[in-house]
């Protein structure tokens, strides 16, 4: 579900016709709905209520800090894996004690500053990061809870760059280690190993993978209880499917099915880290048409967005679907998929003014042909999107806007040139 509807031909976020948007903050701009994100959150709460579950939404999918202000206030914890997500959780006004903190390579200056916030558990992802949490609690008279982050090692289909889950990746720990891990560290006195984290990386689309990974880490919970560990949490770490097709993926209900009976029987409690099933499709990037341009057999559409305010395309080549914001009646469509054709539409590249070659949004796409200064949509685009912007090409980023309901409001300013060389000076 998402909230991003065309009513008349016009599409709308919520009750927010986007064109008044676009009138009066520009573009490109990220347009995000409310109702969308806690819709998400709430669902996968509510499918999860069964057994103590934590959700910790994953900061680095859009850390925005109005939208983590909404997510805590409807009981979210949170995924960090830097200092500055940490910082933004805390301003944020997040319970540290639902903090979870993954990252292979945390400075000493990050770890002190998540003990004395009090965060509840640090993600361990090597025996040299956990010897040195533990040197630290020590030196500063810290106590912390961690899991131990394991790699079951199954493959499933995903992009090449965003496989975590297997074997040599810099990610984790081999299940074969771990144990030895566990004794090894085990009665360290500050660090209370507790828990197993795994992360099956982005892009699952079926629940298989999860149900296998819980299958392959339950066996090792056994274990390393029989021989006297208290092992207490599963953290399943995130990677949920996501809508970029519309109803491609597995509900929360559906992963819940597959996960919680099986957690119940070990009587573990359950970490949840998702990011883009909540974010997702709760947010579009709205661009104008700048030129049209037709050269040889293709025909180019060039917005006023680059790969500086949406690079998912060209580091994934991820797919996102891309309409018009306004169109007529017959062309609204019904579902938001790959091979969308219609009659009358054209195929085009719609591309961004950077550069670079790889400075595009689709490639031989259909749509309903455009003109100068109309407004498209890229959707689904609130994961992975405003964070992974940048400044490359000297271009100012673009504002941030969320919805609720019948009312909008800037949630991050345009930055303006004055801007961009603020540092420099
Ligand atoms: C990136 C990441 C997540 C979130 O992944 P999504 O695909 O956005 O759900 C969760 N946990 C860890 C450890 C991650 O690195």
């Amino acid at each position: 579900m998402d909230s991003f509807i065309y009513k008349d031909g016009k599409l709308f976020a919520e009750g927010v016709d986007v064109e008044t948007i676009a009138n009066e903050v520009g573009t490109p701009v990220y347009i995000y709905s409310k109702a969308t994100f806690l819709d998400h959150l709430k669902k996968i709460q509510t499918a999860y209520a069964d057994i103590d579950t934590t959700v910790c939404y994953s900061i680095k999918a859009c850390g925005n800090i109005n939208i983590l202000k909404e997510l805590a206030k409807a009981g979210s914890g949170f995924d960090i894996v830097s200092g500055g997500e940490l910082y933004r959780a805390q301003q944020a006004g997040a319970d540290m004690s639902k903090i979870v903190y993954a990252g292979v390579g945390k400075t000493d200056a990050e770890i002190l500053d998540a003990l004395n916030a009090g965060i509840g558990t640090f993600n361990i992802e090597s025996e040299p990061e956990l010897e040195n949490l533990i040197a630290l609690c020590k030196k500063h008279g810290k106590t912390t809870k961690a899991a131990l982050r394991v790699n079951p090692d199954i493959k499933y289909d995903s992009h090449r760059h965003i496989t975590t889950g297997v074997k040599e990746t810099k990610f984790g720990i081999d299940i074969e280690r771990a144990q030895k891990v566990f004794a090894k560290y085990n009665k360290n006195g500050v660090v209370e190993m507790s828990a197993i984290h795994v992360h099956l990386g982005s892009g699952g689309k079926t629940i298989e993978p999860y149900v296998n990974y819980v299958k392959k880490i339950l066996p090792l919970v056994d274990e390393l209880r029989s021989r006297g560990h208290t092992i207490d949490t599963l953290d399943l770490g995130g990677g949920y499917g996501a809508d970029y097709e519309s109803d491609t993926v597995p509900s929360a209900v559906d992963y819940a099915a597959g996960i919680v009976p099986l957690l119940k029987a070990a009587n573990l409690k359950l970490i949840l880290e998702p990011g883009k099933s909540i974010i997702a499709n709760a947010a579009i990037m709205l661009t104008e048409v700048v030129f049209k341009k037709t050269g040889g057999e293709k025909t180019f559409v060039i917005v006023d967005a680059g790969m500086n305010d949406l690079i998912r395309p060209c580091l994934y080549e991820a797919f996102h679907f891309i309409w018009p914001a306004q169109v007529n009646e017959k062309y609204v469509p019904a579902k938001r998929t790959k091979g969308l054709t219609m009659p009358g539409t054209e195929t085009v590249d719609v591309v961004g003014p950077i550069c670079e070659g790889t400075d595009y949004f689709a490639k031989d796409r259909a749509m309903p042909p455009v003109v100068r200064g109309d407004l498209i949509a890229v959707f689904t685009a609130g994961a992975y999107g405003y964070t992974m912007a940048s400044n490359y090409n000297a271009r100012p980023m673009c504002p941030e806007v969320l919805v609720d309901r019948n009312q909008y409001k800037v949630i991050r300013k345009r930055q303006t040139y004055e801007d961009l060389i603020e540092l420099e000076k």
